[in-house]
């Protein structure tokens, strides 16, 4: 009825799975009010430090979360880290539901001797880096080398292929940071190898990324044909997606350089490229191998697998044999992690998730999560709407049928912002991130990119007045 107090709803994460369960509450709920909390003064999570520099057509997402931060039943509060600046406990106190968002920042490990030698970085700081993110704005890894080893068949390797090999007249259009953009122009890399301990039918990359990858100019694939006999037939009966990922590979593998029938002057600059990238297959990495002052990295010592059982759930077996491989730069890119927020929220540590029934937390009437941390760090954008929009479904539902008591008001920013006032922590508007897009947007225009990141969080606090 309307004299009934408006729900009042908080999400903690400004990724897409914060900004799509906060629409789809807005959207059906006309009178709830959702504040959304974000650790970094600037919002939109791995859109803006994930997604490739080089996939703004990816990015436009973040129109359609733009319009919802500018609503006026929500509001966005940067530069907040719950869980430090704030417990979930108090935003219980504060809010009738509370929907954790907060992804995926960590990342898993190798777990393998020689993981912390100098020339070996997770995929998660690499992307990182070259995308602005603060934490890993001084990475500087070292490019100086020939041969780079990446480990993973994900899109996410494909991305950091692709950076490593793209022509720096490609990548100085995009929205790369400046710093990132230099180091490449000095970088020696000019061999990519992608490893994977499993075979062709598992890669878990998608076609479009791997199309791309053959089709960029000055980098030839090689690709061993001896990994593809036999899968035409394995893959007769395969689901779609997988079958033409598969003949594309195929395809690619028994070409000669020269020989396409396609692109034929793309075909011919490839046979004389100077930069080259391959998949490698059921190989496992065992070791990153020392230089001899055993401080940097000089090559990876893997073990050669078999596979037992077929298709996704294939299971790869070291065989006993081992292979060495030469490289100066190895880059692991087997997942992000989500971690703990916070001790009264209950985790499953070992799916690295928060145990929850359609976006319920267990155990905890009104918490709900959403995204990474709701199902594992997988899945696109898409995925990730989709499953808030779950989310967010069971929010409304609990709202309308009363598991959600909402008969006494609830006080929201109104309590938490003089929490954090106490706590001398200033959050930061969407007016005031607007402010630090327009000022990344004039940078970036000298420059002819769409902007150029501020990737030290201070000086974003400076340019509003913080
Ligand atoms: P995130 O996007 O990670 O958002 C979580 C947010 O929570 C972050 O802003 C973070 O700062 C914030 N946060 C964390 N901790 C706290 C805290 N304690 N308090 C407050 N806030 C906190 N998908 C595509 O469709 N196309 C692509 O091209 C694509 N490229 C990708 C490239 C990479 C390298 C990666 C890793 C992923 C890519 N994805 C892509 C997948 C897509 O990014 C994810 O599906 C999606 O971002 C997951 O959304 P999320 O909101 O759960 O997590």
């Amino acid at each position: 009825s309307s004299s009934a107090p408006a729900p009042r709803v908080c999400v903690v994460g400004s990724g897409p799975a914060g900004f799509y369960t906060a629409q789809h509450i807005l959207k059906h709920h006309n009178g709830a009010q959702v504040d959304i909390y974000e650790k970094l003064p600037v919002p939109f999570g791995l859109v803006r430090f994930g997604v490739a520099p080089d996939h703004p057509e990816v990015k436009n997402v973040i129109n359609a979360f733009t319009q919802t931060a500018r609503l006026e039943r929500c509001a966005y509060y940067g530069n907040i880290t719950v869980g430090r600046d704030v417990t979930v406990a108090e935003l219980r106190q504060a809010y009738h539901a509370v929907v954790l968002s907060y992804g995926a920042e960590d990342n898993r490990v190798l777990g393998i001797p020689g993981e912390n030698l100098s020339g070996v970085y997770s995929a998660r700081a690499f992307v990182g880096w070259y995308n602005g993110l603060p934490e890993n704005r001084d990475l500087k890894p070292d490019l100086s080398c020939e041969t780079a080893l990446i480990v993973g068949h994900g899109n996410v390797a494909l991305d950091i292929a692709r950076i490593l090999l793209s022509p720096l007249s490609l990548l100085r259009k995009t929205d790369i940071t400046d710093c990132s953009l230099a180091a490449l122009a000095c970088s020696k890399v000019k061999r990519v190898w992608l490893v994977g301990r499993r075979g062709p039918l598992q890669v878990a990359f998608t076609i479009k990324e791997l199309r791309e990858m053959i089709n960029l100019p000055g980098a030839r694939p090689v690709l061993n044909p001896a990994d593809f006999t036999g899968l035409e037939n394995a893959i007769k009966d395969a689901p779609r997606p997988r079958k033409r990922l598969t003949e594309l590979m195929i395809k690619t593998a028994l070409e000669k350089p020269g020989e396409k029938t396609v692109e034929v002057q793309a075909a011919a600059t490839q046979a004389v490229a100077p930069r080259e990238w391959g998949l490698k297959f059921q190989r496992s990495p065992q070791e990153v191998l020392p230089t001899a002052d055993g401080r940097r990295v000089r090559g990876v010592r893997m073990a050669l697998t078999h596979l037992e059982g077929s298709g996704d759930s294939a299971k790869a077996v070291p065989t006993g044999d081992v292979e060495e491989l030469e490289c100066g730069l190895v880059l692991s890119s087997i997942g992000y992690r989500s971690l703990p927020l916070d001790p009264s929220v209950p985790f499953n540590t070992q799916r690295g998730i928060i145990p929850n029934s359609s976006g319920r937390v267990e155990g905890v009437p009104g918490l709900y999560c959403s995204g990474w941390v709701k199902r594992g760090p997988t899945g696109v954008i898409i995925t990730t709407m989709n499953d808030s929009f779950d989310t967010a479904q069971s929010v409304l539902e609990d709202l309308q049928v009363g598991v959600l008591d909402v008969s006494a008001s609830r006080e929201g920013f109104g309590a938490v912002g003089s929490i954090l006032r106490s706590r001398g922590v200033h959050p930061v508007s969407f007016s005031d991130w607007e402010k630090i897009d327009a000022a990344e947007v004039a940078r970036g225009k000298a420059a002819g990119k769409p902007r150029e990141k501020i990737v030290d969080p201070q000086e974003m606090l400076q340019l509003i007045g913080h």
